[in-house]
């Protein structure tokens, strides 16, 4: 019987153990989490965050989910470390959990911004259920906020702000949102966006420190220029460290996360990785890359246990990402790696629709659709196809994508 491990009951774990128990009836499969409740919707928490939906439909599996499967589950399990020689995997409380195959699946934890006060009550990162339950009581009772991070968990943040009405300055680097995959125009729709929902975007700007009173709560937010911003909330989304530290004795490979081959396995036998911690090798970009989406971390999951319980390198990891905002009257959707890519071609439609194609070597490696997400199946399709169309951009930046007025590819 072969005894499985996994480390992590995000969504790439929890589909992972899924997987490995339809695969391997027999197998002996144990699931490990530092967190206090089994799988939840990481995408809705922000839903109740911004006071909108009680936590019970947030929930994706109760623990006996698990035991229907006879699945172990250990909550509030924090691992220290593991032994690749041995082969087992060592926890806080001193247990030692032996292991066949063991997957990786702990993601990321958001980055603290290194300036002083950072730690104050009242600022905020947020990740886990239990952040947003703290994140909704406390933006319950703010007036000002201040919102750090110019990427797609910062503007949660602003959408938080706006649904529990708090006036709130976002303070970015430079000149606008999401500057590695938005041009100034796209940028502009959702600058708009913010300011109706009372969210103010402050430009090359970010933040030197935060002032906070006696008890150490946050008062202010002082930027770079000396521009000082008050606020009782502060919400920090800078980007995500990724939670390797219990691997600091083994030879894992990493570069900004653990490396896998687009079989989820990394250099160490009987060892993978999934979800948001790896670094792995996206066959339809031809390179290593990373996706922090629920959609790619659940897909890797699956595959990764495929490959687990076949014992061979049995399935391909192939996909092709995408990730929705929804906080606003418009649709946003960006997919593949819309921050990649050597060329990119754009059209603005209307103050609320825009769109953006970005290739490499001839090919859409990924894009942005703001107010129409009509193109996105399309521009998936030509993704997987890997068809060079970089010279006929102006066939996918018609307002309806017609894929027949494409010229026929080429034989290569
Ligand atoms: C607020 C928010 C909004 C988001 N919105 C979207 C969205 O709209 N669309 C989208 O596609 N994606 C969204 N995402 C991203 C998406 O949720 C993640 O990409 C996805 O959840 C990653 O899953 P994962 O299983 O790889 O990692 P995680 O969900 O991070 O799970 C990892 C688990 O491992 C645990 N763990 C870590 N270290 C240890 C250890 N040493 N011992 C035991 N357990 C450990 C962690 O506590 C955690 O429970 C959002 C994320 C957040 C936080």
């Amino acid at each position: 019987m072969t005894e499985y491990v996994i480390i992590g009951d995000g969504i790439s774990g929890s589909s992972a153990a899924e997987t490995l128990r339809e695969e391997d009836p027999d197998a002996k499969i144990t699931v490990i989490t530092d967190e206090g409740e089994a799988l939840y919707n990481r995408i809705l928490i922000k839903e109740h965050a911004k006071g909108k939906l009680p936590e019970a439909p947030i929930s994706i599996h109760e623990e006996d989910w698990y035991a229907e499967r006879d699945i172990e589950l250990s909550l509030n399990t924090h691992v220290t470390t593991v032994d690749t020689d041995d082969k087992i995997v060592r926890t806080h409380e001193g247990d030692d959990i032996s292991y066949d195959k063991l997957l990786i699946a702990t993601g990321g934890t958001p980055t603290q911004l290194p300036v002083e006060n950072s730690d104050a009550d009242g600022v905020h990162h947020f990740w886990t259920f239990q952040d947003a339950r703290r994140i909704r009581e406390s933006a319950e009772n703010a007036e000002d906020a201040v919102i750090v991070g110019a990427g797609l968990l910062g503007i949660d943040f602003a959408a938080i702000c706006g649904a529990q009405d708090v006036e709130g300055k976002y303070l970015m680097r430079g000149d606008r949102w999401w500057r590695y995959a938005l041009s100034g125009d796209g940028a502009e729709i959702m600058h708009q966006a913010m300011r109706d929902v009372g969210v103010e975007p402050v430009f090359d700007s970010g933040v030197d420190h935060f002032e906070t009173d006696d008890e150490g709560t946050v008062t202010a937010a002082v930027d770079p220029n000396g521009d000082r911003f008050e606020c009782d909330f502060a919400g920090v989304a800078i980007g995500l460290t990724f939670n390797t530290e219990f691997l600091h004795d083994v030879d894992l490979e990493m570069d900004n996360g653990i490396l896998v081959d687009e079989y989820m396995q990394t250099n160490l036998e009987d060892v993978y990785a999934a979800g948001d911690i790896t670094r792995f090798y996206d066959v339809l970009l031809g390179q290593q890359a990373q996706n922090g989406s629920w959609g790619s971390a659940k897909e890797q999951g699956r595959v990764a246990a495929v490959n687990m319980a076949a014992d061979t390198k049995e399935e391909e990891f192939e996909w092709v990402s995408s990730y929705s905002i929804t906080h606003f009257d418009f649709p946003f959707l960006s997919f593949g790696h819309p921050t990649l890519g050597d060329e990119h071609a754009e059209r603005r439609y209307s103050d609320t629709e825009w769109r953006r194609v970005a290739f490499k070597d001839g090919k859409i490696v990924g894009g942005v659709l703001i107010g129409d997400l009509s193109p996105q199946s399309k521009f998936k399709q030509l993704m997987r196809e890997q068809r060079d169309v970089v010279d006929q951009a102006d066939v996918l930046l018609e307002k309806q994508v017609d894929l027949d007025n494409l010229a026929p590819s080429q034989e290569q």
